[in-house]
């Protein structure tokens, strides 16, 4: 499984051009995590969409990315930002999932980060539904709380399902923070928006102290002001970033399972990223891409690039971080 490469790059286009070759993100190695010792920043897949409520499809998100990341190149075009000069980088392939059981799949996933987390690697994801979130905070966020910058039409602080279910990819958060994973008063939520089942549904999370920017105040604040928001309430503390596609609105992102109009621009949204330089960033996501409702890419091409937009923020992060030993 995987191999060990000599150098952390991606594929050159004019050795193979960029629709040859077996499909990695971003054209880079694919390594086992167990022979990633050398590896700074992993890119993981969770193939997984068990705790989608609504339109399933999320499960082929990560294949269907790889796929697009023939369109991902070295350098960013405005900050200059290499990450693959910055950092070693890998594709770990996809995590363990079990697409009959919930429960199974959440003890994988997290057994997956925990060898991730024990290597001292910062994790890149793609999802998957937005439930991998929480494993994935089982692992990497054990010993302390992070903090959030979360890019969502919806909280996902959501209680119970169907009479007890827990788990949903309308639930992490309530969970995570439930379990001592996240810290609510350190958490900023970007885009919120669309009908809720309740109006109470709002009330959970603002009384935990989570900062709510519903689209309408994103709209006022403009980038600037988002981003200066975002940064006061995560301040310097570590720090965790997801993104769930439907933030966007699905003239940009059709294919995801919970669309909701009146969304971020993609423009908006890479801006808002870009302005989170310099936060103690751990790790983050990108989730919710469902192929089945967009076969032309189109919203896997945009989660490439909004992973380029956060890999370049770990990469800068991690390059900056003194290193052990
Ligand atoms: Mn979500
Ligand atoms: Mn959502």
């Amino acid at each position: 499984m995987g191999y060990k490469p000599e150098s952390y790059q991606p594929i050159p286009g004019d050795v193979l051009p960029r629709f040859a070759g077996i499909a990695t993100f971003m054209r880079l190695p694919w390594v086992a995590p167990r022979d990633a010792s050398e590896v700074d920043i992993g890119l993981i897949g969770v193939p997984w969409d068990g705790g989608t409520t609504n339109r399933a499809g999320a499960r082929h998100g990560p294949r269907q990315i790889r796929d697009l990341s023939t369109m991902a190149r070295n350098a960013h075009h405005a900050t200059g930002i290499e990450p693959f000069r910055l950092c070693n980088c890998a594709d770990l392939g996809d995590t363990p999932v079990n697409p009959v059981d919930i429960e199974d799949t959440l003890a994988r996933v997290t057994e997956f980060y925990d060898e991730v987390v024990a290597q001292d690697i910062v994790p890149l994801t793609a999802g998957g539904d937005h439930l991998i979130t929480l494993p994935i905070m089982r692992a990497l966020c054990r010993d302390e709380p992070v903090g959030m910058v979360h890019f969502d039409a919806h909280t996902d602080t959501l209680d119970r399902y169907f009479g007890e279910s827990k788990y949903t990819h309308g639930t992490p958060f309530r969970r995570a923070i439930e379990e001592g994973l996240l810290d609510p008063k350190r958490t900023v939520q970007i885009g919120i928006r669309g009908a809720l089942y309740s109006a109470e549904d709002k009330h959970w999370g603002l009384d935990q102290g989570i900062r709510v920017i519903e689209i309408e105040e994103c709209n006022d604040l403009g980038v600037e002001g988002v981003v200066a928001e975002a940064r006061r309430v995560v301040g310097d503390g570590k720090t965790y970033v997801s993104f769930d596609v439907d933030a966007l609105d699905p003239v940009y992102a059709p294919g995801t399972g919970t669309p909701e109009i009146g969304g971020l621009t993609t423009l908006d949204a890479l801006l808002m990223l870009r302005g989170l330089r310099g936060l103690d960033l751990v790790g983050g996501d990108v989730v919710e891409v469902s192929p089945p409702f967009d076969p032309s890419g189109n919203t896997a091409l945009v989660a490439v690039t909004t992973m380029f937009e956060i890999l370049c923020l770990l990469a800068e992060r991690s390059a900056s971080r003194p290193q052990p030993g």
